[in-house]
């Protein structure tokens, strides 16, 4: 797309998406498809560095994925929107990147370190786990990337990108330009338990959920923890069903239920029934695009094929530079 910045971002294809990642990642994405030459992949590569040893699930969650996406706004006729295995040059910049890149850069990576403590189950003592940076930094720079959209935690994974760049154009040439981070801001969005919201926690709201299965979630919140009757005075602002109403219903509703709440003139039944009833709304444009494509397999495949097609035609146009650049 003439004139306009491009940008590259992926998402592990760990299953359904929830409430969490459409205010996330994907909200921001559906936004910058208007500003931005934008390449968005399945990374389901990245899904192995961590889940290597089953791989059942990898393929019907890409097929989720991509549903959930085009769902949610994502625009194949905007945005190019692909699977990182079918664009093979993925890996061969992959690889001549692993070349370049000093160890001690990966083994300082903060996520590196965190995850190792915290997946303690699995052991993440491979190759493939060190490297994913690398990957990464692969992924994008292959579409010669301006800039990267990431919350501030994921700074650092732009800026090993950034380096491995750097240091390919001091051996070789300047091929890649380094990818700036753009930073984007996400709605305090937590699971039933108040704690961040995330399938393994088993507290997520999925995005495909049918009504019943919204208002029973929706019942299960855990609102204001010192309000134990309805006769006591709530406080909204530590309320995260006051949050989702924020989200969902409209600003004159958001204030009444802020001056009721700390009135004691609402039950906490009655709020989430209410927030419950704009959430499904909210959520039904969503849910009835999801029926389409998911009764509409071939189009699905389309889409995924046209976004490898485009997408391979830049990757390979890249290669050519790089194998030049290297005289390889
Ligand atoms: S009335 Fe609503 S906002 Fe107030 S504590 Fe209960 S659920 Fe939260």
């Amino acid at each position: 797309m003439e004139g306009k910045k491009r940008i590259v971002s992926g998402m592990r294809p760990t299953g359904l998406l929830h409430l969490g990642n459409l205010h996330g990642a994907l909200a921001n994405w559906v936004k910058m498809q208007d500003t931005y030459d934008c390449y968005f992949f399945i990374a389901d590569w990245h899904a192995l560095t961590s889940d290597y040893e089953d791989t059942r699930l990898i393929s019907r969650n890409v097929t989720e994925m991509m549903v959930d996406w085009l769902s949610a706004g994502l625009d194949p006729e905007r945005s190019t929107l692909f699977v990182q295995s079918r664009v093979k040059e993925h890996a061969e910049l992959f690889l001549l990147l692993s070349m370049i890149t000093p160890v001690p850069w990966l083994e300082r990576n903060p996520t590196y370190k965190d995850q190792i403590l915290q997946l303690s189950n699995k052991d993440l003592s491979t190759f493939g786990f060190l490297g994913y940076p690398v990957l990464q930094a692969a992924d994008i720079i292959i579409y010669k990337a301006d800039g990267v959209p990431v919350g501030v935690d994921q700074v650092p994974h732009v800026e090993i990108s950034r380096e491995i760049a750097r240091r390919f154009n001091y051996f070789y040439g300047n091929v890649f330009p380094e990818p700036e981070s753009i930073l984007t801001t996400t709605p305090k969005i937590l699971g039933l338990d108040r704690r961040k919201m995330s399938k393994s926690y088993n507290n997520a709201i999925f995005i495909s959920e049918n009504p019943k299965e919204l208002s029973a979630k929706a019942a299960k919140m855990i609102t204001d923890p010192q309000r134990a009757r309805k006769s006591d005075p709530g406080n909204p602002d530590v309320c995260n069903v006051f949050e989702f109403h924020k989200l969902y219903s409209d600003p004159k509703t958001v204030k009444r239920i802020n001056l009721e709440c700390r009135k004691a003139e609402i039950g906490c039944v009655e709020c989430k029934q209410e927030m419950a009833g704009n959430l499904i709304r909210t959520l039904e444009p969503i849910r009835e695009k999801r029926k389409f494509y998911e009764s509409h397999p071939e189009l699905l495949n389309e889409i995924i094929a046209e976004g490898v097609r485009k997408a391979g035609i830049i990757a390979a146009r890249t290669m050519e530079d790089v194998r030049t650049a290297m005289k390889i």
